[in-house]
């Protein structure tokens, strides 16, 4: 473990104060010598209560004044003295008799704060990579302790009376929301424009699903295609906790540019619209698994002259591996679930009168699917095998229109409902201030490259 923080004693009386100014003269030294920088501030020497998400810790608010203190001396000098908070980052392997053994605190306490149970139970497994605050008294006794359990909770300890006992309990902090921006040219794929962008993958991925009713991320997107995206990022305690959703983007592939807007339609159920309020879902997904590449694309065939027999594919096959999971290309009923000869394992869906996709080859089905079961879009039917005649791994898709094949890869989708007339207010409110957001982005993007 190291103790990577650290502050300066607390003057509660005149005479500690005194104290607190020596010790505070030979830290320094130690400091210097070890070549550290170790500045004190008086907001440093100031205690507050961890109570509330602005808390804690005089420590928390110091990084950049706080020393590395390495040195087991320099730890042990500070033990010895008055109380204040230090602060251990935990590394692999360290348990919490090591932490107290270490910043010298007694093991009586350690097995009080143990026997605590609830939530102090969390830290009869510490964390590496998390951090203990730990406020001392005087001749090694604790006299608070802070953990973050999570991003959000502070499991926080703090002895009662005279260290006697002590009290856990925990402390929430609100998440916080902002807005971030991203923005990205592709040179030679979206995944890697996306990570130059700073967008994490996850949103890359959306950003994929969110237009990829219109463009063919497999095969549609060039060198030069770009993209701008705003979405929610969550903090607690000034620190990042994670991404959320993106609420506005667009993406300009070749010389079409396309805008999505995130709406919740108020029985909570969200979705992305065009700017004018045009569902960006269409009745079918343009792929229903994600895959590697196509292995097969579709065609109809002839007659061969001679061989008199017709080489014809009437689907689609996206080589993906064994396992990922096909998806319900629209809201539909399971018509067909069973061995199909050649074609393996394959789930037939009849989407309303007209329409139908089959999936073939598959390696299993869903627990409990079964024919006759209304099925939603995006519903997972099924898992990418080689049953019945396939050389490897892949899923065979087969879109019809009364019957008759069609390519998946080309068949212009059906627009998904538009937003409802009762919301449309609301929706051109929201869609405005978020695509002048957008827009005042770019323009700072495009004043800084010329
Ligand atoms: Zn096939």
């Amino acid at each position: 473990m190291n103790l990577i923080k650290s502050s300066a004693p607390q003057p509660i009386a005149m005479g500690l104060h005194n104290i607190a100014y020596s010790y505070r003269s030979t830290l320094l030294a130690g400091a210097v010598t070890l070549g550290l920088v170790f500045a004190f501030t008086p907001r440093l020497l100031q205690d507050a209560p961890p109570t509330g998400h602005s808390s804690i810790l005089p420590l928390a608010l110091s990084t950049a004044q706080a020393a590395d203190i390495r040195s087991a001396n320099v730890a042990t000098a500070m033990m010895r003295s008055a109380e204040r908070w230090i602060s251990v980052k935990i590394q692999p392997g360290d348990r919490l008799a090591q932490v107290f053994k270490q910043a010298g605190l007694d093991t009586q306490q350690l097995n009080k704060v143990l026997a605590l149970g609830g939530e102090a139970a969390k830290l009869a497994r510490l964390y590496p990579g998390k951090t203990l605050k730990i406020k001392m008294g005087a001749e090694g006794r604790l006299q608070e302790l802070l953990y973050n359990i999570t991003p959000t909770r502070t499991l926080h300890i703090k002895e009662q009376g005279d260290a006697a006992s002590f009290m856990a309990n925990t402390v929430e902090h609100p998440l916080e929301r902002r807005i971030a921006r991203a923005a990205g040219t592709i040179s030679s794929s979206l995944y890697l424009a996306g990570q130059k962008a700073g967008l994490p993958d996850a949103l890359t991925m959306e950003m994929a699903n969110i237009f990829g009713w219109d463009i063919d991320f497999a095969t549609d997107v060039q060198r030069g295609d770009n993209f701008t995206v705003l979405y929610e990022e969550f903090y607690a305690q000034g620190e990042k906790v994670r991404a959320g959703e993106i609420l506005a983007a667009e993406f300009t592939n070749g010389d079409k540019t396309l805008q999505a807007i995130r709406f919740n339609d108020g029985k909570g159920h969200a979705s992305y619209y065009t700017p004018d309020g045009m569902g960006m879902r269409k009745a079918f997904l343009r792929t229903p698994v994600e895959f590697s590449r196509i292995s097969s694309g579709f065609s109809l065939g002839r007659r061969h002259p001679i061989l008199n027999h017709i080489r014809s594919h009437k689907g689609v096959d996206y080589a993906a591996p064994t396992g990922t999971p096909v998806k319900a290309a629209g809201d539909g009923t399971v018509s067909f679930a069973g061995n199909k000869s050649g074609y393996g394992k394959t789930v037939i869906l009849q989407h309303g009168k007209q329409y139908s996709t089959l999936y073939a080859h598959l390696s299993r089905y869903p627990e409990g699917l079964n024919e006759g079961d209304r099925v939603e879009q995006g519903q997972v039917i099924g898992y990418v095998g080689q049953s019945g005649l396939a050389t490897g791994p892949h899923l065979h898709y087969e879109f019809r229109v009364n019957d008759q094949h069609r390519n998946p890869l080309t068949i212009k989708l059906t627009q998904a409902e538009p937003i409802p007339s009762q919301e449309k207010s609301e929706f051109a409110r929201e869609a405005k201030t978020l695509m002048d957001q957008l827009t005042a982005f770019k323009r700072t993007l495009t004043a800084r490259t010329p």
